[in-house]
């Protein structure tokens, strides 16, 4: 079950998770937003300026394994535009995690610099995650502990470390915080849940799967044309039901009395398209 639905988003637990990421910001030199680089407007929430203020920031757009690549490039131009240091990883192989500590370096270079004045030249550099559910960032931070290789640093007596925290050291001169501060999604804007959905990352029963397969369907008619026909060898239908009857026709999704199976065939067309069999594809383009 996704965290998205087992987890009650009131206002009081907002308020409450809010409380948490401030209370652990002041802890750490920086904050790696993480993100999903196929939805990177969805997958954000607005109110983490508000909570971090003029905090340092790195921008992880994770999943870059099943985002368009030309797409990401293009949301790394954006963020840089926007004076947001953001890198493409991918949490499966960890690639591009190697880009991580030195450009978060570089984010704190003025930061380091004062520090050396100040004679604190082995003071480490703290890092915290977060995120929307489901967006990665217990497989980031196990993929760091695991590729720094040095395990848990037991420092929880240390004076402003509560004891529910615990810091791993990941790599030369880097800690991080081992709970990750989880942001809920947008709700209230209807793309913004579509889209969750359609990656899966808010459960199907939330939203009608046939619905979700048609917006699917519309996506990838107009965005990625061809991608359908060639998976599903079909050719010059245009009226999206009617590619929905196509596919469980072709892929004998059928009910009792040999009807088309319309359910059926969307959860394959849902399956098919979140675990990357239509290619590597982006929903949100920057403006
Ligand atoms: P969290 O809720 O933010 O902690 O997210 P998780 O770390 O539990 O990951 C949610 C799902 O996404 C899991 O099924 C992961 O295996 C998967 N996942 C995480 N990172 C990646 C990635 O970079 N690429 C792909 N393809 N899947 C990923």
């Amino acid at each position: 079950m996704s965290e998205v639905q087992s987890v009650q988003w009131f206002p009081g637990h907002m308020a409450k998770t809010r409380r948490a990421i401030q209370s652990s910001l002041k802890l750490v030199d920086v904050v790696a937003e993480l993100i999903d680089a196929r939805i990177p407007v969805s997958s954000r929430n607005p109110v983490l300026k508000g909570i971090i203020g003029s905090k340092p920031k790195i921008v992880l757009m994770n999943k870059a394994d099943m985002a368009d690549p030309a797409q990401t490039a293009q949301w790394v131009e954006y963020f840089k535009q926007h004076k947001t240091v953001a890198i493409p990883i991918d949490c499966k192989t960890g690639r591009g995690l190697n880009r991580l500590m030195p450009e978060i370096r570089g984010i704190l270079r003025e930061q380091i610099a004062a520090w050396e004045r100040k004679g604190m030249t082995g003071r480490p550099i703290r890092i915290m995650v977060v995120g929307v559910p489901n967006v990665g960032k217990s497989s980031l931070i196990n993929r760091l502990c695991k590729g720094g290789g040095a395990g848990k640093a037991a420092v929880q007596d240390k004076p402003g470390v509560t004891r529910r925290n615990q810091w791993f050291t990941i790599g030369k001169g880097f800690e991080l915080l081992d709970t990750p501060g989880v942001l809920w999604p947008k709700f209230e804007d209807q793309q913004v849940g579509l889209h969750l959905a359609m990656i899966g990352s808010i459960n199907d029963e939330i939203l009608n799967v046939e619905e979700l397969a048609l917006s699917v369907i519309d996506y990838l008619t107009a965005e990625y044309p061809g991608t359908l026909e060639k998976r599903f060898g079909f050719e010059g239908m245009t009226d999206r039901v009617e590619i929905l009857g196509e596919i469980a026709r072709v892929r004998g999704c059928l009910k009792k009395g040999n009807e088309l199976d319309y359910e059926k065939a969307a959860r394959l067309l849902m399956d098919d398209f979140r675990s990357g069999k239509l290619g590597r594809i982006t929903l949100e383009k920057p403006e």
